[in-house]
């Protein structure tokens, strides 16, 4: 593989544990739009806060791979493998957002990844910042891990477009062999849910609910209406639950037929239950405090992604992390995209980005330096030292750079 080295700064994996050396190289992936400006903010702080924890003992060395616009205009290529490659070989990655390519062979250069290294956990913490601008009333009530399956539904990239021979051969055989009928101009995509992906991401949302002591998981889906898929995902969810953590899961159906109230926990155990997609949106801002980890089909993972992250601030406080919990490897970036109109004006909040490296601190196992992130990220907002995005809802507030606060935040962990 070309332009891949040392191999002894190099995250391995033994016995399922990530061994991380003292100075890492991690791959770095800029991203388009917004991306270099919010990616650079992230890396002065995290650079700061590990070399602040570990008083120089460690450091992370970034080596940049391009993809997206920018490997487009020098290479020719959206995705080189060259990046793939070196995700594979180095575990652990950071990236900003990518443009989608429009007619290009790819859907999404993201969706690509996330396939091609089979990072099927899509994990999104949402929680509120004291000091940010809300919708809700009390936004401090919303605190929830999201795992939004990563691989297949909808995003599984089977699609065809209306009058093409795939979609009337699709079409002619749904009605010829099935007794289906689908008008004739009809595009045609292909939904798959999968016992294996369902119980795969769903058993990563309980292992995560049990290590970080969260009280239950809720499984949500459109069981309703799409009976095998969505409701496959239910029913393949709760089989997880039950076989294979039984002593220390309780469903709310069982809870409910103990005690005729679904309010209690009174085993103290991890409750599973699960929601209807779209109640689950309503029930996120209505009943917040009920919710706190949440497992997710990859459409309604999304939407309800986005729609958590506008409750605590918006896209640009909404880190995630896209992972294989057996291979180990882990790509980090924020959850927004590329917000063209903002690129090259350093005024979009990197709160995310940077939120989106604290996680990969958490991950590699820096928790000095993660927190010292998060003390300093917190600090800022509580002294209104906000991005546009903020300032413009908070009156007499005179939004900051991305850069300055980035330098803030670096400000704040070197006292
Ligand atoms: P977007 O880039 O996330 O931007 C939507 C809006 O969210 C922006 O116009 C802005 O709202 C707000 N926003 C997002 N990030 C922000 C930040 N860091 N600071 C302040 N405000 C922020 O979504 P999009 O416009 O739908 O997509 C643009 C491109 O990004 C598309 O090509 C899409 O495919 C791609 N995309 C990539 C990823 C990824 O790489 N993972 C994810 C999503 C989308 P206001 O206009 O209200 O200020």
């Amino acid at each position: 593989m070309e332009n891949i080295e040392s191999p002894e700064n190099r995250i391995k994996i033994k016995n399922e544990r990530l061994q991380v050396p003292n100075e890492p190289v991690i791959p770095l992936i800029k991203g388009d739009g917004i991306g270099p400006d919010v990616v650079k903010a992230a890396i002065t702080v995290l650079d700061s806060s590990v070399k602040q924890a570990y008083n120089g003992g460690r450091k992370i060395f970034w080596k940049e791979y391009l993809a997206g616009d920018s490997s487009k205009k020098a290479h020719g290529k959206w995705l080189p493998e060259e990046t793939i490659n070196a995700i594979e070989y180095y575990k652990i990655a950071l990236k900003g957002p990518l443009t989608t390519p429009v007619g290009e062979g790819y859907r999404s250069l993201n969706v690509t990844l996330r396939q091609r290294l089979d990072l099927y956990a899509c994990v999104r913490p949402v929680e509120y910042i004291p000091g940010v601008p809300s919708r809700l009333m009390n936004p401090e009530e919303l605190n929830v891990v999201i795992f939004r399956e990563n691989t297949e539904d909808v995003y599984a990239g089977i699609e065809y477009d209306a009058c093409t021979s795939k979609a009337n051969k699709v079409i002619a055989f749904l009605r010829d062999e099935m007794g289906e009928k689908i008008r004739i101009d009809s595009s045609i995509g292909i939904k798959p849910i999968s016992e294996f992906a369902t119980k795969r991401i769903t058993r990563a949302a309980i292992n995560y609910a049990i290590k970080h002591n969260r009280k239950s998981v809720t499984i949500v889906h459109k069981g309703n209406i799409m009976k095998y898929t969505e409701g496959g995902f239910r029913k393949w969810g709760y089989e997880v639950a039950e076989n294979e953590f039984r002593d220390c899961i309780v469903t709310e159906s069982e809870i409910k037929e103990r005690t005729n109230s679904i309010d209690g926990n009174l085993e103290n155990k991890l409750v599973i239950k699960d929601r209807i997609a779209d109640n689950m949106m309503q029930q996120i801002i209505l009943r917040t405090r009920e919710y706190d980890v949440l497992v997710l089909p990859n459409l309604t993972g999304d939407y309800i992604s986005d729609l958590a992250a506008a409750l605590v601030g918006g896209l640009g406080i909404a880190p995630g992390a896209n992972i294989n919990y057996e291979t180990g490897k882990a790509l980090f970036e924020p959850t927004h995209g590329t917000a063209p109109k903002y690129a090259n004006q350093d005024i979009a909040n990197p709160t995310s980005a940077i939120l989106s490296g604290v996680m990969l601190l958490d991950y590699i196992g820096w928790n000095e330096a993660s927190s010292l992130v998060k003390k300093g990220v917190t600090e800022c907002i509580k002294e209104n030292f906000v991005t546009n995005d903020f300032a413009r809802q908070m009156p007499g507030v005179n939004p900051v750079k991305t850069s300055e606060f980035a330098k803030k935040i670096v400000s704040k962990i070197e006292t």
